[in-house]
C-alpha cells in the first residue's frame, strides 16, 4: 500500500524548501524529496544575490549570520567600453547558497515536514484528469506515495511537469533562446577589494553575447568574490566558461587569485508559466520559470511563487479542492507580485539582447536611460514612456534616431504587456484565451519592432 500526505514536494531547493516550511507550517502533512542528501542541498552554482526587498516579503530578513557572506548597498552597471558607469542603490546580502538552502529545508523539518534525501522523483501518477502522487526511487526500490496535490520544485530537470500530458499549461517547455547560459567561479583575491558592498555588472556583446559578467564581492569574507558570465542559449555562442577566461580572469584584479570553486548551469530567463498550477499539481522556482529575465537573479522570485503556491494549497486543501480552479489562488498571487513585473521585463530583455555593443555604450554615456530609471525599471519593472520621449527630443540630433524610435516602441509594448497581466484570467477556463492574447503581442513585439 503507498504512504499517503497532504503535499508531496520534489527537489529541497531553496523553492522546494520555502514552499515545504511554509506548507508544514500550516499543519499539513508534508514530504520533500531530493535526489541530494541533506549535506548537499541547496549546492548549485549561483552569483549567491538575494535582493533585500525579497526578503521583508518572504518574512526572512532575519536570516542566520553565518549565512550571510557579503551586504550588498548596491549595483554598478559598466558599458562595454567601461567608461560609463550607473550605479544602482538597493540592498540586499550574498547568501551561503548551501547554507540558506539547509536552512529554509531544517525550518520545514521542525515544522514536521519529513525530508527524504537520495531519492528522485520519478514520475507523476495521474489518474482521472489529476495528479495523486509520485512514483519515488530510492536505494535500488522504486515505490509510490499518494498526496493530495504534488509540488514540483527541481529546478530546470521539471521532473514531474515535464511528463504530464502537453495541454496541461504547467507542461510548457522553454525555447532554448529563453534560457541563459551561465557559468561562475569563486576565487579569492590577492587584494582587498574596494567598495565590497557594491557589486558590479558588466554588458558587453563581445564578452557575454546575450548575457552580462559580474563581479561581485562578499564583503564578510575578506578578498573573496563571485565572478561569472552568462550567455543567451539557443545561439551557438562561445562557452561561457571560455568566455570568462579570454576576456575577464585576465584582467590584473584576478592575477594571483586561487580557486574555490567552479560550475555552471542553465537559468530561465523568460516571461512566468502561464499557470503554476493544474489538477493536483503546481510547480515553483526554476521550473515554473520563476527568474528575473534581465539579470538572472531567480532565488527571491522562486520563493515568491513557493509562498503563493503554498497559501493557495493551504486554502484549497482546507475546502477539499485540489482542482486547477480550487489551486488558482496561486496564480492571481504571483502575477500580483512578481510575474506581471517578470513579463514586462522579458519584453526588455529581447530588447536589450539585439542590441549591438555600439548601442549600448551609446544608450548609456549619451544618458537616455538614467539611474533612477534602472531603479523604477528593477523594482517595479516599470521604464517610463517619458524616458524614450525625453531621449528622443535630447538626442535627436546625435544620428541614432533609430536606436530612440525602437526604444520608443519598446516601453509602449511595456505598458501593453503589463495591461494584458493585469487581466489575467480569474479562473482556468479563460486562460486559453488569455494565453493567445500575450503570444500575440509577442509576435507583434517581434515582427513590428525587434525585426524591424
Ligand atoms: C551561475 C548562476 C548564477 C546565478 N546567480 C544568481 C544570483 O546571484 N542570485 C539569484 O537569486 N539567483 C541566481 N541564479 C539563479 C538561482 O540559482 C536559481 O534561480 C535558484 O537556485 C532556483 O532555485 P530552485 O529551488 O527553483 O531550483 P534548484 O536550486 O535547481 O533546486 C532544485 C532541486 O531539485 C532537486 N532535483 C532535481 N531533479 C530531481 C528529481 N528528479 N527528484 C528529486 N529531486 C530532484 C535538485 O537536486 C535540487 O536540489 C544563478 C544561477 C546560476 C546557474
Amino acid at each position: 500500500m503507498s504512504e499517503k500526505y497532504d503535499v508531496v514536494v520534489a527537489g529541497a531547493g531553496v523553492a522546494g524548501a520555502y514552499a515545504a516550511f511554509r506548507l508544514a507550517s500550516a499543519g499539513l502533512r508534508v514530504l520533500v524529496v531530493d535526489i541530494k542528501e541533506f549535506e548537499r542541498i541547496g549546492d548549485k552554482p549561483c552569483g549567491d544575490a538575494i535582493g533585500g526587498h525579497h526578503l521583508s516579503f518572504l518574512g526572512l530578513r532575519d536570516l542566520p549570520r553565518d549565512i550571510i557572506e557579503g551586504y550588498v548597498k548596491g549595483m554598478d552597471i559598466y558599458s562595454p567600453s567601461g567608461r560609463a558607469k550607473f550605479r544602482v542603490l538597493g540592498e540586499g546580502v550574498e547568501v551561503d547558497r548551501v547554507g540558506l538552502a539547509r536552512y529554509l529545508l531544517k525550518r520545514a523539518i521542525d515544522r514536521g515536514a519529513e525530508f527524504r534525501g537520495r531519492t528522485a522523483a520519478v514520475e507523476p501518477l495521474i489518474s482521472g484528469g489529476y495528479v495523486r502522487g509520485l512514483r519515488l526511487y530510492s536505494g535500488c526500490r522504486t515505490y509510490e506515495v499518494t498526496s493530495s496535490v504534488v509540488v514540483d520544485a527541481t529546478g530546470n530537470a521539471r521532473a514531474v511537469v515535464r511528463r504530464l500530458p502537453k495541454d496541461w499549461p504547467v507542461s510548457e517547455e522553454a525555447d532554448p533562446r529563453d534560457f541563459n547560459i551561465a557559468y561562475r567561479e569563486v576565487r579569492v583575491l590577492k587584494d582587498e577589494v574596494e567598495e565590497p558592498h557594491i557589486l558590479r555588472i558588466h554588458v558587453s556583446k563581445t564578452v557575454a553575447p546575450g548575457g552580462y559578467w559580474w563581479f561581485f564581492p562578499y564583503s564578510e569574507r575578506r578578498n573573496y568574490v563571485n565572478v561569472g558570465l552568462g550567455i543567451q542559449g539557443g545561439r551557438g555562442y562561445p562557452h561561457p566558461r571560455d568566455l570568462l577566461y579570454r576576456y575577464v580572469l585576465n584582467q590584473r584584479v584576478f592575477d594571483g587569485s586561487t580557486l574555490v570553486e567552479a560550475g555552471g548551469a542553465p537559468v530561465p530567463t523568460r516571461g512566468p508559466l502561464s499557470s503554476l498550477v493544474w489538477n493536483g499539481i503546481a510547480v515553483v522556482g526554476d521550473a515554473a520559470y520563476t527568474v528575473n529575465p534581465v539579470h538572472g537573479g531567480g532565488k527571491g522570485s522562486s520563493m515568491v511563487s513557493s509562498l503563493c503556491v503554498a497559501n493557495a494549497i493551504v486554502e484549497a486543501l482546507d475546502r477539499g479542492d485540489a482542482s486547477a480552479e480550487g489551486l488558482w489562488e496561486a496564480n492571481i498571487c504571483y502575477m500580483n507580485n512578481y510575474g506581471t513585473k517578470q513579463a514586462v521585463l522579458d519584453f526588455f530583455r529581447r530588447f536589450l539582447q539585439e542590441l549591438s555593443d555600439e548601442d549600448l555604450e551609446f544608450g548609456m554615456s549619451a544618458g537616455i536611460v538614467k539611474e533612477e530609471d534602472l531603479n523604477a525599471l528593477s523594482l517595479k519593472g516599470e521604464l517610463e514612456l517619458s524616458v524614450a520621449e525625453k531621449a528622443i527630443r535630447l538626442l535627436s540630433g546625435l544620428r541614432r534616431p533609430s536606436l530612440l524610435i525602437k526604444l520608443r516602441r519598446v516601453v509602449e509594448y511595456m505598458g501593453r504587456v503589463r495591461e494584458v497581466y493585469e487581466n489575467y484570467p480569474r479562473t482556468p477556463s479563460q486562460l486559453v484565451t488569455w494565453r493567445l492574447e500575450v503570444s500575440e503581442l509577442l509576435r507583434d513585439f517581434e515582427e513590428r519592432v525587434l525585426r524591424h
